[in-house]
């Protein structure tokens, strides 16, 4: 079955952090009879009090952070008409999440994390469907784990898209046509039915993974600024914002550090040619960047994108020099420890690399164990370079066009440009600086590029 007319709505956790910004979220979804499905982040702050306690921490410590989260929860249960009605089933949750945290403190584990982590967005879907009543709309709640089938990577868990599509129809269509659905992003479930989760930041993915499902007409994610701009505006005040954007762009965008969209939100959409919008909930009528398949004169610079805290390894062997195979036991090394590798750069007898950190919990310098240091060590001379930023400039046919070199580097004369990539792919350009400079790199660059 397909509902041609069907939007997701996806509130982040900024748009539901508390009662007022729940009711502007609820306005939202008010204001467009489409949308028939709206996912959920947990409330600002929550999800990271959760891993918090996920970590194990002492007596003290724990009730500290369950405190903190039953005041912004209890903060929007107290404003409600009727408290008592929900009062119950946020105390049921809290009171679980108090169990999990004690385990925790135990013994860590990823399973153990996910279950906890879950109860985050368990929350925010139960307030806000009472938020919903109060305002005589019907709406439903309904646990996303039902249909959101993943592998059992937890903390970073993979969504079975046959699968979903399967139970999205069974289960989550029907109930379409009954009233508003308001459930989960973020988490899912394994085949044995224990809770998984995205990776952070994953209620985007969510969001998009239950259009291509639905057959959905558009995705939209409202966060807390009014859609994608050339650059973090609170870096550079002068970043624009852009208006429409095709999806390889915006997944280059997002993949390169720009916080707006998770990483792999896009991949649903691009396979089935869904469009995404992102707008703010704080102010809907500033209106927003709409992501989708074509754009009318895409430009040579798109936007530019900032990571941070990038680990630059390097790895040194005379016996790379005419040799072959070294690169492929390299990556061999790093495919056993489940690193993958981001940007590449080689030369005679040396590799240059840094390790993919996006979408996972994970920072660079946690990927890099010492069994995989050692591992590496015994095959060559590896040095390691910390707190490097990444900048990406992202654009169109980048790869095709003359003078592109002396136009971003030219600027940027003053800089140490640690390592460059250029040339893979059309839609991007990306060097290492060091971390302190990445803010004054980037106004420079947008200045030159953009203003
Ligand atoms: N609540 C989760 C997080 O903070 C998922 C999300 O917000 O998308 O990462
Ligand atoms: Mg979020």
């Amino acid at each position: 079955m397909s509902y041609p007319q069907t939007v997701i709505a996806k509130f982040g956790g900024t748009s539901v952090a508390d009662y007022d910004a729940m009711n502007r979220s609820a306005d939202v979804v008010l204001s467009d009879e489409n949308v028939r499905v709206v996912v959920l982040s947990a409330s600002a702050g929550i999800t990271n009090l959760l891993v918090a306690l996920a970590g194990g921490l002492e007596a003290t410590e724990r009730f500290v952070k369950l405190d903190a989260i039953r005041k912004i929860q209890y903060d929007i249960v107290e404003r409600l008409a009727n408290p008592q009605i929900i009062r119950e089933e946020v105390e049921r949750l809290l009171e679980n999440i108090t169990t999990l945290a004690e385990a925790a403190s135990l013994a860590t584990s990823t399973a153990l994390t996910d279950e906890l982590v879950s109860h985050g967005e368990l929350m925010s879907t139960l307030l806000f469907v009472e938020i919903l009543r109060e305002r005589n709309v019907d709406a439903q709640w309904f646990d996303i784990r039902k249909i959101m089938r993943t592998n059992d990577r937890f903390g970073r868990a993979e969504p079975d898209v046959a699968t979903l599509t399967e139970l999205a129809s069974q289960q989550l269509a029907p109930r379409l046509e009954q009233s508003l659905v308001i459930t989960q992003g973020f988490i899912g479930s394994e085949s044995k039915g224990r809770t998984t989760t995205l990776g952070r930041g994953g209620s985007d993915y969510t969001a998009a993974l239950l259009g291509e499902a639905l057959h959905a007409s558009r995705v939209d994610i409202w966060t807390d600024v009014p859609g994608i701009y050339t650059t973090d505006p609170r870096m550079v005040p002068a970043a624009k914002r852009i208006d429409k954007i095709a999806f390889e762009e915006a997944a280059e965008m997002a993949t390169f550090g720009a916080k707006v969209l998770h990483p792999a939100t896009l991949l649903p959409a691009v396979r089935c040619g869904i469009p995404v919008f992102v707008g703010s909930s704080k102010d809907p009528k500033a209106g927003g960047t709409l992501v989708c398949n074509h754009t009318d004169n895409p430009p040579l610079f798109r936007a530019l994108a900032v990571r941070r805290k990038q680990t630059l390894v390097t790895l040194h062997s005379m016996s790379m020099l005419h040799s072959h195979g070294f690169l492929a036991e390299v990556f061999n090394i790093l495919a056993q420890h489940n690193v993958s590798v981001d940007l590449v750069t080689t030369s005679e007898v040396s590799v240059a690399l840094t390790l993919d950190t996006t979408g996972s919990t994970s920072t660079s310098d946690s990927l890099l164990t010492t069994s995989l240091l050692t591992e590496l060590s015994s095959l060559c001379r590896v040095e390691v370079e910390e707190n490097l930023a990444l900048v990406a400039i992202i654009g169109n046919q980048l790869s095709k066009a003359c003078g592109v070199g002396k136009e971003v580097f030219g600027v940027l004369e003053p800089f140490n440009i640690r390592m460059i990539c250029y040339g893979a792919s059309s839609y991007n350009l990306c060097f290492l600086v060091p971390g302190d400079d990445a803010e004054k790199v980037v106004q420079k660059l947008h200045h030159n590029l953009f203003e």
